[in-house]
């Protein structure tokens, strides 16, 4: 057909569009991009100034008409228009380089499990003016699930749980479906916010998100460790309004993120109540996959498996699984079709 004999002139390409990053999979290529999903914006003209790193270089830092945005919040589009943007900047930079005889790609996007029609109907909608041809997608739990390796065609249980920066997805596998699945808007963002709140509580100090994620990284952890970690971290003295710096220890960072780890945990607990018993057996012995960058938090994997009695892997290299998943779809999307979500739309009539 002649949409074959297209396609060997475009870059297929997969694309992890998450709250906190971007990422973008070429077929035959592999990952080329790996950027924060910010947008930098002049509020005043509403013009776009940068996207991705250099965007994210702005933050904090602008003069206050120009807004640093995550166009993502809670793993969903909130602002269709610069979604756009960011995703015909992203889809240019893989797809640009003036080849005449380049055909659009087609794409395929990772989303959260659970998003109305609405939602990805924007998605979709939103890849469609960016360029693409066509616009598949795929929920992020099934990708990241592909992305670790799992087998999620075949008829046994897999379940994974994905905290990412705004949202965390719980979801049980099998027969390439989503037979379960949860999405908590608890996840790395929040965890930050926990540290900032702890600073504000206990030291009086008023603290930037940038450091509030830096002091989560360094000494974050969601089990006792074996060896004290500290970190200083520097802020605004709210008494005195003068820069302060305080040391914080891996205890009490653990007590602040205290919080967002209980409704995680917990809410895994409640996904695996709901598991039908054939599935369940699947995931003894299997285990629960944990992916995302929230699941580099030191312990992580001992908590769940304490509060869960299940045995727990945490995903090679978690940052990179979704987009990854996506591109093994991308790589043979004639026979992966069934694991995406609603197989195609038309673009809307404009
Ligand atoms: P999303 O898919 O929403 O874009 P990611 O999977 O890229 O999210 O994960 C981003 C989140 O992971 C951020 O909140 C970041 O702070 C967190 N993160 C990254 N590295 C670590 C780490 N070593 N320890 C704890 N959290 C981490
Ligand atoms: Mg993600």
């Amino acid at each position: 057909m002649l949409d074959n004999f297209y396609s060997k002139f475009s870059h297929d390409i997969g694309i992890d569009l998450g709250t906190a990053n971007t990422l973008v999979y070429v077929k035959g290529k592999g990952i080329v991009i790996n950027e924060p999903s910010v947008v930098a914006v002049n509020q005043r003209t509403k013009q776009i100034l940068a996207i991705g790193l250099e965007a994210q270089r702005m933050v904090g830092r602008t003069p206050p008409h120009i807004v640093a945005t995550r166009p993502l919040v809670d793993g969903v589009i909130s602002d269709f228009e610069i979604t756009e943007a960011m995703l015909r900047y992203f889809i240019d930079k893989v797809h640009g380089g003036g080849f005449v005889l380049l055909r659009r790609p087609r794409v395929v996007i990772g989303i959260p499990s659970g998003v109305t029609e609405v939602e990805k109907r924007a998605v979709v909608d939103a890849a469609i003016n960016a360029g693409a041809r066509k616009a598949f997608l795929i929920e992020e739990p099934m990708a990241a699930a592909i992305g670790s390796r799992l087998n999620v065609q075949d008829p046994q249980g897999n379940m994974i749980v994905d905290i990412g920066g705004g949202t965390t997805e719980i979801a049980v596998i099998s027969l390439g479906g989503i037979v379960i699945s949860k999405s908590l808007r608890i996840a790395g963002d929040e965890m930050n916010e926990n540290i900032m709140q702890y600073a504000r509580e206990n030291f009086n100090l008023l603290l930037g998100e940038r450091t509030a994620e830096d002091v989560k990284i360094k000494v974050g952890s969601a089990y006792r460790l074996d060896k004290q970690l500290t970190a200083q971290m520097r802020g605004r003295d709210l008494v005195t309004g003068l820069p302060k710096e305080v040391t914080i220890t891996d205890e009490q960072a653990r007590q602040a993120l205290m919080p967002s780890l209980r409704i995680i945990v917990n809410s895994i607990k409640d996904v695996i109540e709901e598991i039908p018993p054939e599935l369940i057996s699947d995931i003894l012995d299997k285990g629960i996959v944990l992916a995302g960058g929230g699941s580099l938090l030191r312990g992580l994997d001992k908590l769940v498996g304490e509060v869960t009695a299940m045995p727990i892997h945490v995903s090679e290299d978690p940052l990179t699984c979704v987009v990854r998943g996506a591109g093994v779809v991308v790589e043979d999307l004639e026979i992966l079709k069934d694991v995406l979500v609603s197989t195609e739309f038309e673009p809307a009539p404009k």
